[in-house]
């Protein structure tokens, strides 16, 4: 099933790439596998995936601890201080930074351990009360100077989720302003690289508008069963 799916979200996000004249190549495709367990993940590494995404870091380390540096790791979802030790071990990601608190403890445990952390901030672009990240030019400009100051940090670029909607719009409006953030940043003699935006629901819209990390789980897993306890892999 895995196969079929991948095939099908290859050819969409190829089809994408061609409508707004873009390379492929130039776009990572995370495979987020959030309540999917080893076999899974190995299914999908046999299929050419090494890019996966975890929303806690309590799962990802769990799934650290079987594969290892075998495949890139991504931590994808909000992350507390006191976990911070555990996702510089096994991620070589970090999507949702939004605060300085938060990347002054990253540079101290990446520091600990010899490692540049490479980062992401993560920008709140709609209203949805439930989204996290920085919602102000001001907080983010904070931070990403921040960042430039901390030896063990290596900020690459932004993150964001679009807001639950149907309305297209709006979803494309959300990955503008990321794409127009970025820009601004650049412009004060920075240099992100990096957008990651774009699920199983929005990522065409994203690749028109610039993303080049997908954060993607159904699409190539299957629909999760949030009832399955996690820890069961
Ligand atoms: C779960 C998750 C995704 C992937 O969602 P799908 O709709 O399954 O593609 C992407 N980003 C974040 C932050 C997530 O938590």
């Amino acid at each position: 099933m895995i196969a079929d799916n991948l095939s099908r979200l290859k050819e969409r996000i190829e089809q994408s790439c061609k409508r707004a004249g873009r390379n492929p190549e130039e776009i990572k495709l995370i495979a987020v596998s959030k309540y999917f367990g080893l076999n899974a993940i190995l299914e999908a590494k046999t299929l050419g995936l090494n890019d996966f995404g975890e929303n806690r870091p309590q799962e990802l380390n769990l799934k650290f601890e079987k594969l290892g540096d075998s495949v890139h790791w991504h931590l994808i979802g909000i992350l507390q201080k006191n976990k911070v030790k555990y996702a510089v071990k096994a991620a070589e990601f970090i999507h949702s930074v939004d605060s300085i608190e938060l990347v002054d403890e990253i540079n101290y445990r990446a520091e600990k351990i010899n490692k540049v952390q490479k980062i992401l901030i993560e920008v709140k672009t709609s209203e949805e009360k439930t989204k996290s990240g920085l919602e102000t030019d001001n907080e983010i400009f904070t931070l990403v100077k921040r960042c430039s100051e901390l030896k063990n940090i290596q900020l690459i670029g932004l993150m964001t989720m679009a807001p639950f909607t149907e309305d297209t719009n709006i979803i494309r409006k959300s990955f503008r302003d990321l794409r127009y953030l970025k820009n601004k940043i650049n412009n004060k003699g920075y240099n992100l690289t990096e957008l990651s935006m774009g699920m199983t629901s929005d990522f065409e819209i994203a690749i028109e508008e610039g993303a080049t990390m997908l954060r993607i789980g159904s699409a190539i897993f299957g629909e999760r069963d949030y009832s399955k306890d996690w820890r069961q892999i």
